[in-house]
């Protein structure tokens, strides 16, 4: 299998040439030079697995510059009923008649980001070791995705972390889930600014190639190639609970921000995975509910982006978008980067409703979408609760909410549950007028001991607390 750039650069590589790498040299994102075709006997053998066996089996599609044995003993690792807290690691459960709830959140940080965040940092290890590298991830997070990045990270031989926040603008479980590791490898910077100045910082550090190269700056962003293939896992074992042989087809209702969860599931339904309809939620944040609508893509500026209570779907462009527009176009590299290199660069939009290829979108490749408002939120989370007696978060409601606009009777509609209700309590507060639950382990982490150090809004900070923790 070798791997190819959205934008045409004449190179291809192989899996862990790109595993450790960000965009590809074109600034276009990697993809497989084609999809496995997955058929009807592989998906009924695939049916009796085990996650982690059926997690390499996948993975052993699209990797083949890792021995078996190896990537084997990488996913028996990282997908344990210790780790993510059941032997099913993603069990599903019927809410109403035909609408599932697939649990995704039930690992270390509990967001979904750990599905795919917690094989990365055993392939990360695993990698490094085989190289004799170091790397030093350098990230900024609103919250899920650096808890998620730290978690997986943690005692990780020959990685380290410097993470960006916000300083005081998290929730106050999301710092405490982030701030009370004491694992040496592990570093918070707490900067003095809004997020926009954490990913500026990361910009600038990276943009410094002399730095870059020295200290061995690499990220683990959504556009990681690795972390999409670890989400493919999932819609195959959701279909398989869901349904009782392989001639059923299924559809997906899927919390979106930038866009990498549900173009996992793309890539699933492109292998063959009998799915019928893939529901894109947004919340107030609807830039890709506009394109689905409309065929017009428009990436917002900071003043259009809205803070909602479903925050980590609050994204102005969707970093993954670029992969599906590729296939939508028939790969077609050069009209690819003439819309995000040309027109995105130049006008902040394109407009493909006059492209015969947008009606595609449905048709062929099954997308739809929805959008919800903080109200409806509020009216899903109790709705939940009082008839089913669930509880749900704010981004798994944006979900179920776009999932019962797009239920085809007779037709299992499964909704992805992508962050338990703690991590947004206020929210659950404002709905139900209490507290969630919280899980035993996480019981006082507030009152924990804190690692975290406060940093002024200045690039040489950064660089320099990093060159003074890298030895
Ligand atoms: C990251 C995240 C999302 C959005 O996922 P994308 O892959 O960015 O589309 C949705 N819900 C939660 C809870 C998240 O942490």
């Amino acid at each position: 299998m070798r791997y190819l750039s959205t934008r045409g650069h004449p190179d291809r590589r192989r899996f862990c040439e790109i595993l450790l790498e960000g965009l590809a040299p074109d600034g276009g994102l990697y993809l497989p030079e084609s999809y496995p075709q997955v058929d009807a006997a592989t998906l009924s053998k695939w049916r009796q697995l085990p996650y982690a066996e059926l997690a390499f089996e996948i993975l052993s599609l699209y990797i083949d510059d890792i021995p078996s044995e190896d990537l084997r003993a990488l996913c028996a690792k990282t997908y344990t009923e210790e780790v993510f807290g059941t032997a099913d690691i993603v069990p599903l459960r019927e809410l109403e008649d035909g609408v599932y709830l697939e649990a995704l959140s039930n690992g270390p940080t509990l967001a979904f980001k750990d599905m795919a965040m917690q094989l990365l940092g055993n392939l990360f290890e695993y990698e490094l070791a085989r190289r004799g590298e170091e790397l030093n991830i350098l990230g900024a997070t609103s919250g899920d995705t650096g808890s998620a990045a730290e978690y997986a990270m943690r005692g990780k031989k020959g990685v380290r972390v410097f993470m960006t926040s916000p300083d005081g603008r998290m929730t106050p479980f999301q710092q405490a889930q982030m701030f009370s590791l004491q694992d040496a490898n592990i570093h918070n910077l707490a900067i003095e600014g809004v997020f926009d100045d954490c990913q500026d910082i990361v910009k600038a550090v990276s943009n410094d190639l002399d730095f870059k190269r020295k200290y061995k700056i690499g990220t683990v962003n959504s556009i990681n190639w690795a972390r999409l293939l670890a989400q493919v896992v999932y819609y195959f074992a959701g279909y398989f609970q869901a349904t009782g042989d392989d001639t059923q087809k299924v559809s997906f209702a899927v919390p979106s921000g930038n866009f990498g969860n549900v173009c996992a599931g793309h890539v699933a339904r492109m292998m063959g995975l009998p799915i019928h309809r893939l529901v894109v939620a947004t919340n107030e944040n609807d830039v890709l509910d506009e394109f689905f609508r409309t065929g017009v893509y428009r990436v917002r500026g900071a003043a259009d982006t809205h803070e909602t209570s479903s925050p980590s779907m609050d994204i102005s462009k969707a970093s993954n978008f670029e992969r599906f527009v590729f296939d939508l176009l028939g790969r077609d590299a050069a009209k690819t980067r003439a819309l995000f290199e040309g027109e995105l660069g130049k006008a902040g939009r394109f407009d493909l409703s006059g492209d015969p290829a947008f009606a595609q979108a449905k048709e062929r490749f099954g997308f739809v979408s929805s959008r919800s408002t903080h109200a409806e939120r509020i009216a899903t989370i109790r709705d939940t609760d009082k008839r089913f007696a669930t509880l749900i978060d704010t981004h798994t409601a944006d979900g179920l909410k776009a999932a019962r606009e797009h239920v085809t009777p007779g037709e299992p509609m499964i909704v992805l549950e992508t962050a338990l209700p703690i991590k947004f309590a206020a929210s659950i507060v404002e709905a139900l007028g209490h507290e969630p639950d919280r899980p035993a382990r996480f019981i006082g982490i507030e009152s924990l001991p804190k690692r975290v150090i406060k940093v002024p809004k200045d690039v040489e900070a950064v660089k320099r607390y990093i060159s003074q923790h890298c030895d």
